[in-house]
């Protein structure tokens, strides 16, 4: 995997830091447990790890200037869990700074390319995003499997563009500790694998409930393993009409009815189902996102971490570092949380928005009370679209819109999976997203499974 990086990692740009001394260091460690017939059950495991992920004494900057040189003196539960269960760390993958974007552009360290090229086109393509070297990297067998995080889509818009598997579980169901946050009450990691199975063992691994962090959840974690290949004879999967959107590509229809199809032929109820205030998720996501980021960046400041301009007073080295720290879209965002947290536009906006997650919370409620097990949607609106693309970069609102069908899961804090499902007309690679009940990841595993 190190000889693939160093022969790799120029045309891809997935990794910001390789680990060659700690990998061999790590791996040596696995050799020796496994020449003794013990060892945990990630083993030697070699993995990428999303620059967002505190990793003691290495690299960690989410991808920003502002956290220029920033080595913590900690690692996060997620990346000890993994440690403790044997894996090896390759390094840090690139991502949209500080999480902020749906195509990996807005990295301080540049764009991520997509291993994928559409049929006879040597055009180069986004990765998706924020973790979009994660999704590269396991794509382009830069890493056996790779940590990501998901706010309002980023382990699963990311995974469909690369036709990988990528799942964010339930909030509360990892620890959130150590991990550099965006919007606090939506973060949560999960992570991008080849395929459904090695999602099941890293996430069980990943998963747990940690003291420091008060909003993880103490519950068992299932050997999700087990879920797969499970019969899914008299599942309820719920199909949403309000997922089939303006201007959705005829494509993306097809692949839902093919999902539909599969399902339905391994045994499985399909029932429609209406999730009505699905329209106002995106909107409500880019308040209550911003707001919270907003709040949870004011900590750079050029004194506790990374980078300092020096000014001529203090406040003068805030602005002055601030300034050249944070990139556009982290800047827009600031921007955003900000004003809908003023004092007049509290009650208009961040109120209001809150209001409406508690809507779209309740509508998953309603479907999933009714008897519904699972719900079937399309993981994105489209296939991986080009670098610097121009409709994108002239409106943020075009690349919000890319979330469209993986925000909703985040504001009501539930588990969704994206999963290879088939290959567009260009013979680029799409994906279906599974929506479960809270904490029941091992239905969307054993349901995925079908469909992979
Ligand atoms: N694309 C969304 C955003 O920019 C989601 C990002 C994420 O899930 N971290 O906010």
């Amino acid at each position: 995997y190190l000889g693939a990086i160093d022969a790799a990692n120029q045309t891809f740009n997935a990794y910001v830091a390789v680990t060659h001394d700690k990998a061999r260091d790590m791996a040596k460690a696995s050799d020796y447990k496994l020449a003794n017939g013990e060892g945990g059950a990630l083993e030697g495991i070699p993995l990428g790890i999303k620059d967002l992920f505190g990793t003691e004494g290495v690299h960690t900057q989410a991808c920003s200037h502002v956290l220029d040189g920033f080595k913590p003196r900690y690692e996060s539960t997620v990346t000890a869990n993994l440690w403790a269960d044997g894996a090896v760390m390759l390094g840090k993958l690139n991502m949209d700074e500080f999480a902020m974007g749906s195509s990996n552009e807005t990295s301080y360290y540049g764009a991520v390319v997509n291993p994928w090229r559409a049929g006879g086109s040597n055009r180069q393509l986004v990765p998706g995003g924020s973790s979009g070297g994660s999704a590269a990297a396991v794509s382009s067998w830069l890493c056996a499997g790779a940590t990501a995080t998901d706010t309002g889509g980023s382990i699963r818009q990311p995974a469909a563009f690369t036709g990988t598997v990528g799942i964010k579980p339930t909030y509360g169901r990892v620890s959130r500790w150590g991990v550099v946050a965006f919007a606090s009450s939506l973060d949560q990691a999960g992570p991008i694998t080849r395929d459904v199975r090695d999602a099941a063992i890293m996430l069980k691994s990943m998963a747990s409930v940690d003291p420091k962090d008060t909003t993880s959840v103490d519950l068992p974690v299932p050997d999700y393993e087990a879920a797969i290949g499970r019969p899914i004879k008299g599942m309820k999967v719920g199909i949403p009409k309000e997922y089939r959107v303006d201007g959705m590509p005829e494509e993306i229809e097809v692949l839902w009815q093919k999902g539909i199809a599969w399902l339905k032929d391994a045994g499985a109820e399909i029932v429609d189902i209406s999730l009505p205030h699905t329209k106002y998720a995106l909107p409500a996501y880019y308040i209550v996102a911003p707001a919270e980021a907003s709040s949870n960046l004011a900590r750079y400041d050029g004194v506790r971490y990374g980078l300092r301009v020096p000014g001529k007073d203090i406040t003068d080295m805030y602005e002055q570092t601030r300034a050249a720290g944070f990139g556009r879209e982290v800047k827009r965002r600031i921007m955003i949380g900000t004003y809908v947290l003023s004092a007049g536009y509290y009650d208009a906006y961040y109120l209001q928005a809150q209001k409406v997650r508690t809507l779209i919370k309740k509508d998953f409620e309603d479907v999933f009370a009714a008897g519904v097990d699972v719900i079937l949607t399309p993981a994105t609106p489209s296939a991986a679209f080009g670098i610097a693309d121009q409709d994108m970069a002239s409106d943020p609102v075009k690349m919000y819109l890319n979330d469209i069908f993986t925000v909703t899961v985040n504001m009501a804090g539930l588990p969704g999976i994206a999963v290879p499902a088939g290959l567009d007309a260009h013979g680029l690679p799409l994906g279906l997203q599974l929506i479960g009940r809270p904490f029941d990841e091992e239905t969307l595993f054993q349901t995925a499974h079908v469909i992979e």
